[in-house]
């Protein structure tokens, strides 16, 4: 086979006919006028307002970030210029890296590029140097964490989503001695569930097995100064590595593991994601360092995002509008069918100026497909309310009557998923 062009086409072909080939709206983002956007229809421009954006606080578009951002671009140039070990480390990477082991009650942290490299490089790097590490994971986690396990080829046990009786058979079916690593999110990104964390650490005490929990959607939005779901349970101690992002709440680009010293230590110096890549650019990591400062003194902004999640749910439930009931900010609207998803998806966009990025497979499992709404702290009330007035119209129009909902409400019968791991 060496006709490359028609086989990557066949496989194009059949995503589309799938309903799965993934489209790119150009959403021109205005710092001032944050949710609302700009984009551009058949020579048309239009406006519309965002609820899929992960920057749940508005930071990208903070002053104070953008000012610091600016500031330190002008004194130290646009890019790092090389790795953290030739020439790319600066005093802004070691301030950002003390800022966040000090938030997340952690003696050290490690800056990746994303929390994606952060995930595959701490996973491969353990367990490819553990060879007896076993990964115990839950079966929705992130693609990075299934990556990061898969290319160390350890041996992998998946307990069903949430699922602590799962977890306590698995290990308890390896000897106590066996090195084991549990590996879970605080918040999952798109059902929006919230880990039993407490359950978990109780359990890897009692089989002495590690445990390694991603953040990335919980950071900046839980707990008394803003660190996640760890230190809102006060736990934070307890769990082995915390995985972060400074793209979502922090608004910036970068992500980070916080963890013991020693451990720290260990993937900074075996870790092939770590070593063989540029460090960020200095104005990056004085600017994330400057958006945590502001999170975590300013606690009102998540309070923003909790009180207008609530009003969101309130006014979906008088609309009789069905979305997963869960614990955190997240708000899935379930509608099976990568198509009819994106039918919906682009009635709001086209003709209500609201922009919902239809979720398909494999980020969600098949038959799981849905509309994942994010209000921010820079949304208002008014915008929700053109939101779910929008929603009910389409949704009507589309003969998705309240009965197809009601098998998927309540997240913690929304166990019927086939895992991708
Ligand atoms: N972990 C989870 C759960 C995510 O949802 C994401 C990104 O969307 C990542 C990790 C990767 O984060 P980043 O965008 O910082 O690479």
């Amino acid at each position: 086979m060496t006709d490359y062009d028609s086989f990557f086409q066949a496989k194009l072909d059949h995503l589309k006919q799938q309903g799965n080939y993934r489209y790119f709206l150009s959403v021109n983002k205005s710092a001032q006028h944050f949710p609302q956007f700009y984009f551009e229809h058949e020579g048309i421009r239009r406006s519309a307002i965002n609820f899929c954006s992960n920057d749940y606080l508005g930071m990208s578009t903070e002053e104070e970030v953008i000012n610091k951002f600016s500031f330190i671009l002008h004194k130290s140039g646009a890019g790092s210029g090389g790795t953290r070990n030739l020439s790319g480390n600066t005093d802004h990477h070691q301030t950002l890296e003390q800022t966040l082991s000090r938030w997340h009650h952690k003696p050290a942290a490690l800056i990746f590029g994303g929390a994606y490299l952060a995930n595959l490089t701490a996973l491969q790097t353990l367990g490819r140097h553990l060879p007896e590490l076993v990964f115990i994971s839950d079966e929705r986690n992130h693609a990075s964490i299934i990556e990061g396990m898969r290319s160390a080829g350890n041996v992998k046990y998946i307990f069903r989503h949430n699922d602590m009786s799962h977890l306590r058979e698995i290990l308890s079916a390896l000897p106590i001695e066996q090195p084991k690593m549990i590996v879970f999110e605080s918040v999952y990104s798109m059902n929006g569930s919230v880990a039993p964390l407490k359950c978990i650490v109780k359990l890897a005490n009692e089989f002495k097995a590690l445990t390694y929990v991603d953040e990335v959607h919980a950071v900046g939005l839980y707990g008394a100064t803003g660190a996640g779901m760890c230190e809102q349970q006060n736990i934070s101690k307890e769990v082995d590595v915390i995985n972060g992002t400074l793209a979502k709440a922090v608004g910036v680009v970068g992500g980070y593991i916080a963890s013991s010293e020693r451990l720290i230590d260990f993937v900074r110096s075996f870790g092939s994601g770590f070593i063989f890549t540029s460090a960020l650019p200095p104005a990056v990591c004085a600017a994330a360092t400057k958006s945590i400062q502001y999170i975590q003194h300013n606690r009102f902004v998540r309070q923003t995002v909790h009180s207008l999640v609530h009003y969101l749910r309130q006014e979906l439930t008088e609309a009789q509008i069905l979305y997963v009931e869960n614990d955190s900010h997240i708000t899935p609207i379930k509608i099976a069918g990568a198509a009819k998803c994106k039918v919906i998806a682009d009635e709001l966009l086209h003709t209500h100026g609201i922009y919902v990025q239809p979720v398909n497979y494999p980020t969600v499992p098949l038959g799981e497909e849905c509309l994942r709404i994010i209000v921010t702290a820079r949304h208002n009330r008014k915008q929700v309310n053109q939101l779910v007035k929008s929603l009910s119209i389409v949704l009507t129009k589309a003969s998705i009557v309240k009965r197809d909902f009601l098998y998927i409400k309540g997240s913690k019968r929304n166990h019927l998923s086939v895992s991708q791991q």
